[in-house]
């Protein structure tokens, strides 16, 4: 049995060489490989690996061209690594190494998905903790798919999940919510997240709030269809304008403006059928979507 561990690095010169030595030293006792994803870093953290994978000819470097994201990162991971369980960890240690014995013992009991679950995040600011609360709770209501709340992307995977990822032709990848989608057999383990010991967050807002996007946007077409709902509310609330328009003028004629009904009318009336037709169109729009990422219609687990 070969264990692949996935690491994604971007500009983490300070750490680079502590987080190599600590997985190295953890993992001695079991047939493993680390592939390292350099994801276009600009600092030294190329050089650092390519010295340290000098003398280390089973492990794998890949270099990026450019900064292409952590996902990306993950999803050139996921093509390389050879082993018959990959872990994914991130390259700054927060998620702590010692855990991937835990992740092993559960995967030999048959679980083809060990997700490794926050139980406390150190060192993280209270808006990274609210926003990320809102972002599970809004995926979950949004989507049918169930992601588990305050897991990363630290997680065991076996060979038939990896496989199936990497045979998913979609680009926009939210790999957290790819692999609930797959399926198969899954359990969560709880750990403590450490702080970040050296080096700063590669997450500011702005990638957060991409990342938030892309996993909303490719699990759920809700969004799409939106304004058939409104559209239908401000409809029914137009005839009651009208009607209440149209008594105004007889009961009350001196005080009404001439013109009034019959503007009021077009106004709303249109109003709502516009946003019905803009809906019916998210309808289709969502249906070509779902067609173009090409997933398969279902997975087999056993037959
Ligand atoms: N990372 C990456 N590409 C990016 C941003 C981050 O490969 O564009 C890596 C980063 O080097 C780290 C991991 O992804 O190993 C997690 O990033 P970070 O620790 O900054 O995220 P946080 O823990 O703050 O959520
Ligand atoms: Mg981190």
């Amino acid at each position: 049995m070969l264990l692949s561990v996935i690491v994604p690095l971007y500009n983490e010169e300070e750490i680079v060489e502590k987080t190599f030595l600590t997985l190295k030293e953890e993992l001695k006792d079991i047939e493993h490989e680390l592939v390292f994803v350099n994801d276009g870093s600009k600092d030294k953290t190329r050089e650092i690996l390519e010295k340290l994978l000098a003398d280390a000819p089973n492990y794998q470097l890949i270099n990026f061209s450019r900064n292409f994201g952590h996902q990306a990162a993950f999803s050139a991971g996921l093509q390389h690594a050879k082993g018959d369980a990959v872990v994914i960890i991130d390259g700054d240690l927060q998620d702590p190494p010692s855990l991937i014995h835990e992740m092993l013992e559960k995967w030999k009991e048959g679980y083809h998905v060990v997700y490794a679950q926050r139980q406390k995040r150190r060192g993280e600011s209270l808006f990274k903790r609210f926003s990320a609360f809102c972002f599970y709770r809004i995926i979950h209501s949004l989507t049918n798919i169930e992601i588990p709340p305050d897991t990363g992307d630290f997680r065991l995977m076996d060979r038939v999940v990896v496989e199936q990822l990497n045979n998913l032709p979609e680009r926009s990848r939210f790999l957290r919510g790819l692999v609930c989608w797959v399926g198969f057999k899954k359990i969560g383990i709880l750990y403590d997240r450490a702080e970040r010991t050296a080096g700063t967050s590669k997450y500011p807002l702005r990638k957060m709030i991409r990342l938030a996007i892309d996993g909303i946007t490719s699990f759920s077409t809700t969004p799409l269809k939106l304004s058939f709902m409104v559209g239908l509310l401000s409809t029914v609330i137009a005839l009651g304008v009208f009607i209440w328009s149209f008594l105004e003028k007889f009961f009350s004629p001196e005080t009404t403006v001439p013109g009034w009904t019959s503007l009021m009318a077009a106004i709303v009336f249109f109003g709502g059928i516009q946003l019905i037709s803009i809906g019916i169109l998210g309808e289709y729009i969502g249906r070509i979507y779902d067609e173009v990422k090409q997933r398969p219609l279902y997975i087999e687990d056993k037959k």
